[in-house]
């Protein structure tokens, strides 16, 4: 796939459909791996970080989310077709799964986000199969992953902590979590919540 790369971060160039079309042929195919939505934020953190770098470089898919990624490439005349924001790409990906039943499991927020934020994506797309929630103010990991599991696990996995404690959650976690597609997605339930 084709890289942009933003001071280090390596962003796939790819629409938002694009990614989706490519997300759920992981998922058909059950090939495990992640997804992440930097910002420029995101990109400052990596920059000072280099353990979270190459957490985000190893994604699956690595995807712009906001314009300033793009005004970015542009000025370094790296190519990226637009802007794929994180919550965008969520609920498109929503869509393709709900028209094949596949299991949805969101993790983050306050107690009683994921549940409402659950409740509304399945409202809206008929078909989708919402696997379990999770609040994100957790002290024991092992306790989120036994929970996930237990829930049967799921096709994908949007976890919600915000940056970088959702990256560094799914890459220490992801081989041990029956879970497929991995996504970080920061604030997108609260939003889902209404
Ligand atoms: N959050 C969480 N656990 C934490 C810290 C934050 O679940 O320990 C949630 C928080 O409630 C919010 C999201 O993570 O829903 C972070 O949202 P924010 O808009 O700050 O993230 P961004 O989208 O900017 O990465």
């Amino acid at each position: 796939m084709k890289t942009a790369s933003i001071l280090g971060v390596q962003f796939h160039a790819v629409t938002k459909k694009q990614a989706v079309e490519l997300a759920m042929s992981k998922l058909r195919a059950r090939q495990k791996g992640y997804v992440v939505t930097p910002n420029p934020e995101i990109v400052d953190l990596c920059r000072r970080d280099p353990e979270f770098m190459g957490i985000v470089n190893h994604a699956a898919l690595v995807l712009p989310d906001g314009i300033g990624i793009i005004y970015a490439a542009k000025i370094l005349g790296e190519g990226l077709p637009g802007r794929v924001p994180g919550i965008e790409f969520a609920e498109d990906l929503c869509a393709a799964m709900a028209k094949e039943n596949m299991r949805l499991f969101l993790l983050g927020a306050k107690p009683g986000i994921a549940e409402k934020a659950g409740a509304n994506l399945c409202a809206k797309f008929p078909g989708l199969v919402l696997a379990g929630t999770h609040d994100g103010y957790f002290k024991d990991t092992q306790q989120v992953v036994d929970a996930i599991n237990a829930a049967g696990g799921a096709d994908a996995v949007f976890v919600c902590l915000g940056a970088p404690k959702q990256e560094k959650f799914i890459a220490a976690n992801i081989d041990d979590i029956h879970g497929t597609l991995f996504c970080g997605l920061g604030g997108s339930l609260d939003v889902f919540a209404g």
